[in-house]
């Protein structure tokens, strides 16, 4: 019996934007309950106390710091008429390092203030050398533009800040290049635009005295591999000009961030990790929502799978979408100011919907009070909710997390964040709205049925400790390295030299470019043979991206990354895209495109795939005597065979149709742990319950994983056989779902039995009986959730964990 889980390739990244605006808006009314009333009063409505934990963040006060002795009185000045009286200590810090040429990371909290950071001592440079350039690396292009209109307010005699981004007119480019001494942009600028471009930018290179990168733990996965070398890339052009700049990254808190920026940029970097910034206080409680009793029918006021939550599991616990809801409408009856996150848009709007008609039924006209708020709506609706809110028009707002992007609102009384929004940066991102200056605020967890959820709440040192989610890269991502190679060969012949630049498997990608014939190799180096540059996607994925169509209009509606298309896009699937239904009529796989039509069937469709896994060679194992654990690569051979419809309703199977699909082969990283059939006979594992023991692992292992690594569940799939042929015994692989592997895989090798024992708590300790979505199920399963077996599960997580080394 094999079961499997192919998880697409996903990997977006994150946008935790810090909320560096002046024009942050904050009061209103008086002041409501304390929290800890308030919160007294929210737990005390139901039999059981869903609070599992209360964090009191106490507030803490500012650390200044003096000025550093060189940064010049004119820069002192400026940052003082912007009402900086002085820097917080590792402000100064960080700044004083990066001034004496350390590379250097702040990796501080929301709204800590790290541009100060970076913008001191490189301010400073270009004051004292009127030469001096430095270049600003953003991820996204409103931030470039925020940092923009910070910088220019400063209102320094000639430095000349400009972004300079797929936005910037042609005729200001040159100026730009010329001119500007602090130029702002994003790496896929500096990938398309800059780097090909050196000849035109030597001026400005060649007088590089600063790199900063900001919101530098977005750069993840095969995203962040790949900037990785377009940075390397930067270098190199640097080195030839003659000139060799300090980097300066700025990161929200994570697990040892020096690491993580050390491979971003190659170089060793210093990190500062101490928040000396003011903040206020919070309560904080994790909220896990009740079990159902057994024989409920679950029926929630709106199917889960409308709101694109989890559409194939059986619910046994109160959903966190109608327990959300009920807060909202409490702590708007109590008056108190109150900002829901959703994850999902339908999502926001079923909180504030349920919100209000709960409020209406106690006071007729009370549900006015509270409206959903999602992305894409115009500037003056979003200028008109914020001011109803500030002015207590409105009391109570649900919303994705599109407002941590478009609109500036703090210094509400409570926040509820509806599941955990996948990293500790966010969680804190959204929970920083709560509190005025100098007032207690209240911000609640409330727990989604998903493993990591349900471990974050009974395990609250994991949010409120030291942080040990990472964020992982692999720059030696051989379907990384090779195309950057050629990127870098079109901008100047690569030498021996480079390879130590480049890293760990330059050598091997270089030959491979040989044989391929794109190289060729001459005694000055190895020159690109080819007329055309090499084409590049930084964000590219495995496999080509598969354009959604509207059949009726020829609208474009979006695109799906290919290694996710056949499970969601196949002929009869039922998708939905922003919340609207459509069901597709067919997916072209060689054009890469699939027509739908909008349609809201009342069943739902549920893919059914087959995974073959083989191991192409191990980089590196344990030997624990029954156990083993390795890491290696491995080859995925997948094909996605037929689908289920499902009634909505009752989750009721319909039937089950063929699909004709091709299959697909990924080559990517593993970790994989194997037992000897004798050690799970010992720990009382029937042999028949083997299979379902490893799946449930498995499944709860790869729900897990995002606690040590910045990924998402879909970034990663995984396997788990009762005998592998290749290892020849009960084995649960988990693979990274992209080609050549993201680094996911061998962060949790690293981290195995931190990342292990966590997965046996969060299944041990979830309330539920046979196995629910809250710790064995998966949202994902190419087999239907089936077989699973919970209480096997412990064991066979008990017999790793006894025998492996920590
Ligand atoms: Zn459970
Ligand atoms: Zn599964």
């Amino acid at each position: 019996m094999t079961s499997n889980d192919f998880s697409s390739a996903r990997g977006t990244p994150r946008h935790d934007l810090e909320s560096s605006s002046a024009a942050t808006v904050s009061a209103g009314p008086g002041p409501g309950p304390a929290p800890a009333d308030l919160l007294r009063r929210l737990r005390a409505r139901g039999a059981a106390d869903p609070v599992t934990h209360v964090e009191r963040v106490p507030a803490r006060a500012g650390v200044p710091a003096p000025w550093p002795s060189w940064a010049p009185a004119e820069l002192r000045a400026a940052f003082t008429g912007r009402g900086v009286v002085a820097p917080w200590q590792h402000q100064a810090q960080a700044a004083n390092l990066a001034y004496e040429g350390q590379h250097v990371v702040v990796a501080t909290g929301t709204a800590s203030g790290k541009s100060l950071a970076y913008q001191l001592p490189a301010l400073a440079t270009l004051l004292a050398d009127p030469r001096a350039t430095v270049l600003y690396l953003a991820p996204t292009k409103a931030l470039a533009a925020d940092q923009l209109r910070a910088v220019a307010a400063l209102e320094l005699e000639g430095v000349r800040p400009a972004c300079y981004d797929g936005d910037t007119p042609r005729t200001e480019r040159e100026w730009i290049r010329r001119h500007s001494r602090f130029v702002l942009t994003n790496p896929d600028m500096l990938h398309h635009g800059i780097l090909p471009g050196h000849a035109q930018w030597s001026g400005f290179l060649r007088r590089l005295a600063y790199v900063v990168i900001d919101e530098c733990h977005t750069y993840r996965g095969v995203f962040g591999s790949h900037v990785a070398h377009v940075l390397r890339r930067l270098r190199r052009q640097c080195a030839r000009f003659g000139a060799t700049p300090v980097f300066v990254l700025a990161s929200a808190t994570s697990g040892d961030p020096a690491t993580a920026a050390g491979r971003l940029t190659g170089l060793p970097v210093t990190a500062v990790t101490e928040d000396a910034s003011p903040r206020g206080g919070v309560t904080f409680a994790l909220w896990e929502p009740p079990l159902l009793p057994p024989d409920s029918s679950a029926a929630s006021l709106v199917p889960p799978q409308a709101t694109g939550e989890h559409d194939e599991l059986h619910q046994v616990r109160r959903s966190a979408l109608r327990e959300t809801a009920d807060l909202l409408a409490d702590t708007v009856a109590e008056g108190v100011r109150t900002l829901a996150f959703v994850r999902s848009r339908k999502g926001a709007e079923v909180v504030a919907a349920n919100a209000r008609r709960a409020l209406d039924d106690a006071v007729p006209g009370l549900g006015d009070r509270v409206a959903a708020y999602r992305g894409g709506y115009l500037r003056e609706e979003r200028r008109e909710l914020e001011r109803a809110l500030l002015h207590g028009d409105l009391l109570g707002l649900a919303s994705t997390n599109a407002l941590e992007l478009g609109v500036d609102l703090v210094g509400l009384d409570a926040v509820l964040i509806c599941g955990y929004p996948g990293t500790r940066a966010s969680l804190w991102q959204q929970a920083g709205r709560a509190g005025r200056s100098g007032q207690e605020a209240l911000a609640v967890l409330v727990a989604r049925d998903d493993p990591l959820d349900t471990y974050l709440v009974h395990h609250p040192e994991a949010i409120f400790g030291a942080p040990v989610e990472a964020t992982v890269l692999d720059p030696a991502n051989p379907y990384v390295l090779a195309p950057q190679l050629a990127c870098a060969a079109v901008e100047a012949p690569l030498t021996p030299a480079d390879l130590t630049l480049f890293g760990e498997g330059a050598k091997e990608a270089v030959d491979q470019l040989v044989a391929a014939g794109a190289l060729r190799q001459r005694p000055t180096g190895w020159y690109w043979r080819h007329r055309e540059r090499p084409e590049v996607d930084l964000r590219g994925e495995g496999g080509a991206p598969v354009a959604v169509v509207e059949s009726s209009t020829g609208r474009l509606l979006g695109t799906v990354d290919g290694g996710s298309s056949h499970f969601l896009l196949h002929s009869g699937a039922v998708y939905l895209h922003q919340g609207v239904s459509y069901v597709v009529d067919q997916l072209d796989v060689v054009d890469g495109c699939a027509l739908v039509r909008a349609e809201e069937p009342d069943w739902s469709t549920h893919a059914r795939d087959v995974t073959d896994l083989s191991v192409v060679s191990v980089r590196s194992y344990v030997d624990a005597g029954p156990v083993g654990m390795f890491l290696g690569e491995v080859d995925v051979t997948s094909q996605v065979v037929s689908y289920q419809r499902r009634r909505i309703a009752t989750g009721e199977v319909i039937d089950t149709r063929p699909l004709d699909l091709p299959t697909r082969e990924l080559r990517t990283v593993a970790v994989w742990f194997t037992l000897s059939p004798q050690s799970l006979a010992a720990a009382g594992v029937q042999p028949a319950d083997v299979p379902g023991a490893l799946h449930a692992a498995e499944h709860a292992a790869i729900g897990l994983l995002p606690l040590m690594a910045t990924c998402d569940r879909w970034d990663i799939g995984g396997l788990s056989t009762a005998v592998h042929p290749d290892t020849e015994a009960p084995t649960v692989f988990v693979y990274d779902g992209h080609p050549g592997g993201a680094g996911f895989a061998e962060r949790a090798y690293g981290t195995a039995s931190a990342w292990l024992r966590a997965t046996r708590d969060a299944i041990a300790e979830c309330g539920c009986e046979t196995g629910c979505p809250s710790c064995v199920q998966s949202p994902k399963c190419g087999n239907g959730n089936n077989p699973l077996s919970k209480p096997d599960a412990i064991r066979v997580l008990d017999v790793v964990l006894t025998n492996l080394p920590d």
